[in-house]
């Protein structure tokens, strides 16, 4: 036997690659893994083609491509009123996932605290402990999932170098409001924390609610990156694209080690992505494209037996099954998946020591048919 000696001993396969092979193997409907099962618009395909034919296949600029950087920081200046520059404080990325990769090992050193809030997207947590972080961990409580201000002043030592937010949130599809945003300015005030505020989902957002970026928050902005996922608001996450924004100071150090990450992403995408964003209806129409989805999937399953509080962000829904039985969430999920062939992710995988709640999160990014065989399922169990 090789004698490895880990970085990650309590680090496994990902809950999203374990729930996706078992409903490829068990053939079922896959609500587990966050992506879109319908179509990418074909006018975005066709930009690739067009960037690949005009000849844009070598590396990018390492910062990535300064027309897309513009039409980024553009939008996002106009939408959040904030004052972002294109060539200083943009960096394109491979995913969202690794720019937060980038930025947690451009600045965690070994002993740095940085608290998060659980459940977490699972990235977080391995990211941190490989560059020697301590994780502090604040378990928000299902369904509301708000964060107590105070409880998290009480967490801040002089050890605090990093915070990770997120909002519209995974897996618990709630959002932060102004009022939260307010309440972390205060309290980061005079402090050198750095804040990493992962935004993945900021154009899903329900119900007439605004998305309250950092970006609208001149003392959060100073310190704070934003983390974006082309991915996420272009129903492209193949293509693993995502951005990150973040003051001159924050993101020089960032792509000091971006540099040697990847050094660059998907050129001919770039260009794509360039000219598809000068259309803002693109991605200001997907606040309604969602909610019709999750409107219908919530009312195909009213009369079941899962109870729950509708999503007000990200296309993802937790249901309720403690009506249904008192297994656990992992063995549910299985079962569900295994017995009557529908698959969702188990939302304790996310949770301080596993806590299990008894809910399930499954993803209503897809086509009515897809949402109609589902909820057939879930209404029969
Ligand atoms: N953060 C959150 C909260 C996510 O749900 C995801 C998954 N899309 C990511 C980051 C990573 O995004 P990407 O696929 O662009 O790496
Ligand atoms: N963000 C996606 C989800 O929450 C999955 C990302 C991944 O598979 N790593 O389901």
């Amino acid at each position: 036997m090789r004698n490895i000696h880990t970085k990650l001993p309590n680090v496994s396969t990902t809950i999203f690659t374990v729930m996706s092979k078992m409903a490829n193997d068990y053939k079922a409907i896959n609500l587990s893994q966050g992506f879109p099962n319908f179509k990418t618009d074909k006018k975005l395909i066709d930009l690739v083609t067009i960037g690949m034919q005009k000849g844009h296949n070598q590396y990018a600029p390492m910062p990535g491509l300064l027309s897309l950087r513009k039409v980024i920081v553009e939008k996002t200046n106009a939408l959040y009123n904030s004052d972002y520059h294109p060539e200083t404080d943009i960096t394109i990325t491979s995913g969202a996932t690794q720019a937060i990769f980038t930025i947690i090992s451009a600045f965690i050193h070994p002993g740095d605290e940085v608290i998060i809030f659980k459940p977490a997207y699972d990235s977080y947590e391995p990211s941190i402990e490989l560059f020697g972080g301590t994780i502090i961990p604040i378990q928000l409580s299902a369904p509301s999932f708000t964060i107590d201000w105070k409880e998290v002043a009480s967490k801040i030592t002089s050890k605090t170098k990093m915070i990770i937010i997120n909002t519209p949130h995974n897996p618990s599809g709630t959002v932060l409001s102004k009022n939260d945003m307010l309440q972390l300015e205060a309290l980061l005030k005079n402090t050198d924390i750095i804040l990493l505020s992962d935004e993945v989902y900021e154009h899903i957002i329900f119900d007439g609610q605004e998305h309250q970026s950092i970006a609208r928050f001149p003392g959060l902005a100073e310190r704070a990156f934003i983390t974006a996922s082309f991915g996420k608001t272009f129903h492209t996450t193949g293509w693993k694209m995502g951005y990150c924004i973040a003051p001159k100071d924050l993101m020089t150090e960032f792509r000091k080690v971006h540099q040697f990450n990847v050094f660059c992403s998907n050129h001919p995408v770039q260009h794509a992505l360039a000219a598809y964003l000068k259309t803002p209806e693109h991605y200001l129409s997907l606040p309604n494209f969602y909610q019709e989805k999750r409107d219908v999937f919530l009312s195909l399953i009213k009369d079941s037996k899962f109870s729950y509080i509708p999503a007000a962000g990200t296309y993802f829904q937790l249901l309720d099954y403690t009506a249904i039985t008192d297994e656990s969430d992992v063995a549910f999920a299985e079962r569900l998946t295994k017995e009557h062939k529908i698959a969702s992710i188990p939302v304790s995988v996310f949770n301080l020591n596993q806590q299990d709640d008894k809910v399930l999160r499954f993803c209503f990014a897809k086509t009515e048919d897809t949402l109609k065989r589902a909820a057939e399922i879930l209404c029969n169990i």
